[in-house]
């Protein structure tokens, strides 16, 4: 038995970061949906799942690997902004934030200075904020 999987798993895919997550994610989505009887839920995790499978006995290895890293980097992208928010919160005492009225880029300056000219590193535009 143990024979024949590996026969049958030869040249495809197998599994990678994307597809565990995808099968925690329908588990998750399928017990929710055990408490909730929301059945989207349910449907949303049998598709999750069957992508998941799909994925796992896929022959098309580049395909499948160029999806991996599109979710790696969907996930750093994620994790970035959550820390990033994290130190803003965790550092809300010392400094406000604020975002350029002109091309959105955070700037961060210190509390307790009054109304202040801010000039943004990135385009130069200059904006008159409370500090
Ligand atoms: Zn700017």
């Amino acid at each position: 038995m143990k024979e024949k999987i590996r026969q049958f798993m030869i040249g495809r895919y197998g599994t990678d970061g994307l597809n565990q997550f995808l099968s925690i994610a329908s588990l998750v989505l399928i017990l929710v949906y055990i408490l909730t009887r929301l059945p989207l839920l349910l449907y949303v995790g049998v598709v999750l799942l069957g992508f998941c499978y799909y994925r796992m006995f896929s022959r098309n290895i580049s395909k499948r690997t160029e999806e991996n890293y599109k979710y790696y980097a969907v996930k750093d992208r994620i994790r970035n902004k959550f820390s990033g928010l994290k130190d803003q919160w965790d550092n809300r005492r010392l400094y406000h934030y604020y975002r350029c009225p002109q091309c959105r880029q955070k700037l961060r300056v210190p509390r307790g200075r009054g109304r202040i000219q801010i000039s943004c590193p990135r385009c130069g535009t200059q904006f008159i904020k409370k500090s």
